[in-house]
């Protein structure tokens, strides 16, 4: 068997608590070298927890934390300091020491390293974030994107083994997020550290990581990559979590699901429980009644109201056959008039069938946040 490298940082059955309530459990996640995992999840599923006891901060009640194949915790009587642990940080609001200059701000971790090759390595940083010159200014003379780039020069400079990230773009406006994300991205991806980075957004996820790590209730529940995770998920949740989703419930019959658009095979799932077919609505399309034929498996309907919003526009649509309202994008501008009768079809690989839990409303992350 091949030499197995162990991960740059692994985390095994952790658990987090405060005053006894657990944030995080028996949390278990391996980021690899030059690997970016994101942990994703709304507000309050334990990210920020898990990062912290993963940098030392705090101490987990229970599990332990690895770095480079070394148990850095078990949670009782080992517990490295965060500064032992070769961890580059980078928070929100893990503000520059506003005393220091830029490249004192970028050496700090370097103290014990030679002060000439200290001023080199934060050179070397400082150019590598785009900010040439800048070395002698302080951080109020800084605007916040350059702040950022700082901050993130200052947590690479040590060479950390693991970078870890907590919404480390969400003080920046949007059009300058994208662009500090994307320099970072390329920054992380040449270092080779592995990085576990939070964030709340899906895009964000999407964007950066190798892999996703999706929490909920401070557990892990599905790991893998953005591709899997948004069409291969394995709940409703998890799927209306990545976009609007629309959601039928239907029952499985004879071993399969009954929806407007025919059956769909309802594999490992037993006649009589509820389910839940879900479709996103970029994987519908209209067809308007022009007298030819409908697509095969379409189903009839009529258009309730349509909204243009730029690069495309929403279309919910009534459904002729058990009435549910379902939302459709379709590119560019199209403004039917209400009651226009249409055909709806559906890429049916792209359809969920799945075993319905509690209440079946439609949910959205950005309703939901
Ligand atoms: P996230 O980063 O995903 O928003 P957190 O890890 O910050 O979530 O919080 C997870 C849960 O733990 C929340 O219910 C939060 O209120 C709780 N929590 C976090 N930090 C503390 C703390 N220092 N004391 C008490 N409760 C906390
Ligand atoms: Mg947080």
């Amino acid at each position: 068997m091949a030499e197995q490298t162990p991960p740059r940082l692994a985390l095994s059955g952790i658990t987090v608590s405060y005053g006894g309530v657990p944030a995080v459990t028996d949390m278990s996640l391996t980021v690899g070298a030059g690997e970016i995992v994101c942990l994703l999840g709304p507000s309050g599923c334990g990210k920020s927890s898990t990062l912290r006891v993963s940098a030392g901060v705090e101490r987990q009640a229970a599990g332990s934390i690895g770095i480079d194949g070394i148990e850095v915790s078990d949670g009782k009587a080992r517990h490295d300091p965060p500064e032992a642990r070769s961890v580059g940080l980078m928070f929100q609001d893990y503000a520059l020491f506003p005393h220091l200059s830029v490249a004192e701000n970028i050496g700090f971790g370097l103290r014990k390293t030679p002060g000439a090759e200290r001023r080199r390595i934060a050179g070397d940083y400082l150019a590598r974030v785009g900010l040439d010159g800048f070395a002698r200014k302080y951080p109020h003379q800084l605007s916040g994107g350059e702040q950022q780039r700082v901050a993130l020069a200052r947590a690479l400079a040590p060479r950390p083994r693991v970078m870890l990230m907590d919404e480390p773009f969400s003080g920046l406006d949007q059009r300058l997020r994208d662009e500090v994300r994307d320099e970072t991205l390329a920054i992380l991806k040449d270092e080779g550290a592995g990085v576990l980075l939070v964030t709340h957004e899906p895009d964000e996820a999407m964007r950066m990581a190798d892999r996703i790590a999706l929490m909920r209730d401070g557990r892990v529940v599905q790991v893998g990559a953005p591709y899997d995770l948004y069409h291969d998920p394995v709940d409703r949740q998890t799927a209306a979590f990545f976009s609007d989703l629309n959601v039928i419930e239907t029952t499985v019959a004879g071993g399969g699901a009954e929806t407007p658009f025919g059956r769909f095979p309802a594999a490992g799932l037993t006649d009589g429980t509820a389910v839940e077919f879900a479709v996103r609505p970029q994987h519908l399309t209209i067809a308007t009644e022009d007298g030819r034929a409908p697509p095969a498996g379409a189903a009839r309907g009529h258009v309730l109201r349509a909204r243009f919003v730029g690069a495309q526009s929403l279309i919910a649509v009534a459904m002729e056959h058990g009435g549910a309202v379902m939302q459709a994008t379709v590119p560019d501008a199209w403004q039917p008039q209400a009651g226009t009768p249409i055909w709806l079809s559906l890429r049916r690989d792209r359809c969920f069938l799945f075993p319905r839990v509690g209440a079946g409303s439609v949910a959205s992350p950005r309703a939901a946040e």
